[in-house]
Parts: C-alpha cells; structure tokens; sequence
C-alpha cells in the first residue's frame, strides 16, 4: 500500500539524483517538473482515496470473509425527518447499521441520537462542523472537532465513540495527527453511490446493487428524500439474498 513518506523520499531520492546527473546526462528543467507533477497527483488523489491509506489507515471494507455481512452506514446526522425513517426500516427489517454524526446535528437533535443508541446501531463521529473548508484545519483544529463532537454525543448517551468517518472521505497529515492523540478509528466505505448527488433514485440503488458483496461498507446519508426508496429496495434485496445487515464494530471483529 501506498505510504506518503515512501512517497515523500522516494522523490527526494530522484531529485537527488537527478542533480547529481545534471551536468553528465544535461537533465532538463521538464525532468524536474514531471518529477513534481507525479508527487502532486498521487498526494492530491491519495488524499481522497481512503483504501489507499496515504496518511492514516482507515477500514474500507473487510476482505476474505466468510459470511454474508455487510455495513450499512449513514452520514450527517442525526436529522429529525429522515432519521426516525432509517430507523423504522432498519428495525422493519431486523438490521443494524451505523450512525456518523455531526457534532452541530448531535446538539440540535439529541433525541434523535437518543433513538439511534437505544436501537443498538453504531455511533461515530464526523466532525463538528463538517464546513467545506474543514480539510484545511490544522492539528489542533482537527483536535476541536473531534472533541467537541466526542462530548456532544458523551452528553446524550453517556459513551464517546470510537468511530470516526472524515467529511468528504478526505484524508490529511494534520487529521492523522490528531487521530494519533484521540484514538478514534476511521472508518471509510467500499461502496459509494453519491445518494446526495444522483438525481433519480433508481440510478442510485443500481449503483449499490451491482457492487454489494460480503464484507462491504455502503456509503448513504439520512439527510435526503431518497433515503426511503433506496434503503427500503436495499434491504429487501440484501434479505432475498440472505445478507446479515451489521454495524461496522462487529463486521471489524467478523473473523
Ligand atoms: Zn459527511
């Protein structure tokens, strides 16, 4: 797997080189240049490819199962329509799934949170803010938004998660510090079926259906109006085909 400090050496290294040969092999200036490009796309693209565990390991998906598990995850919330949805279904049809939520949701629904928690699904954080400029917070930044989040659920529940989904699914060197100091465990997805982008319902479970397989994480959000048809068709498919729906703690621990 890639590492960014293998990365990071590796292009010193060439540099290195490369100014070593200049004055025999007349390097050019372009050299240099295609050298920088490729260590600004792999870091740029790592840093949103999570199974690529550029600055932290985060768990994707687990491999060589054996059984027919598979994760159910929801993002940004708790909200107050669409959650009490999910969680209808979900106990309609007998799954557990997890939660990440964020910290500002946690405070302006705390029974909602309430209600996830009694039902046994995982709780994980996901940040206080969520703000688009989130991926550009430093360490201690990054230590706030865990924390505050952290303590915002401890106040409802009486328990931190250890759980942890990074907004956008983007990975930084100043997250993975403060995921050194904190602890959490982060947890990416396998299958990600832009529910809050893709306009027709249909094409949005299609996406899921033809990529499930024992093992997956499913990315969805509990915050948009076609949670209901998607995580309806999606249960019912996963029980004909005699799926486990789990949260993400126990598909880590399946052995
Ligand atoms: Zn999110």
């Amino acid at each position: 797997m890639l590492n960014f400090k293998y990365i990071a050496w590796t292009s010193i290294a060439i540099f290195i080189i490369l100014l070593i040969c200049e004055p025999i092999l007349y390097v050019s200036f372009w050299w240099y240049m295609l050298l920088f490009s490729v260590f600004f796309w792999l870091v740029l693209i790592g840093s949103f490819s999570m199974s690529w565990k550029l600055f932290l390991k985060g768990f994707t998906s687990k491999t060589n199962i054996q059984t027919k598990k598979i994760a159910i995850t929801f993002d940004d919330g708790p909200n107050p329509k669409y959650t009490p949805i999910v969680l209808q279904l979900l106990k309609d049809y007998e799954a557990k799934a997890s939660f990440f939520c964020i910290g500002r949701q946690v405070e302006k629904n705390p029974e909602i949170l309430k209600l996830i928690y009694d039902e046994s699904h995982d709780i994980g954080n996901h940040s206080y803010t969520h703000s688009n400029t989130i991926d550009f917070k430093s360490t201690e930044g990054w230590l706030e938004e865990l924390k505050h989040t952290d303590q915002a659920i401890f106040k409802v529940i009486g328990e931190k998660p250890t759980l942890f989904r990074p907004p956008f699914g983007v990975t930084t060197p100043h997250l993975a510090k403060a995921i050194k100091v904190t602890g959490h465990q982060v947890i990416g997805w396998n299958i990600r079926p832009f529910d809050m982008a893709i306009k027709y319902r249909e094409v949005i479970l299609k996406r899921i259906l033809k990529q499930v397989k024992p093992g997956s994480i499913v990315l969805l959000h509990d915050k948009h109006e076609h949670i209901e048809f998607v995580l309806e068709q999606l249960l019912q498919f996963l029980k004909k085909q005699n799926y486990e729906m789990v949260t993400i703690n126990e598909l880590i621990n399946e052995t």
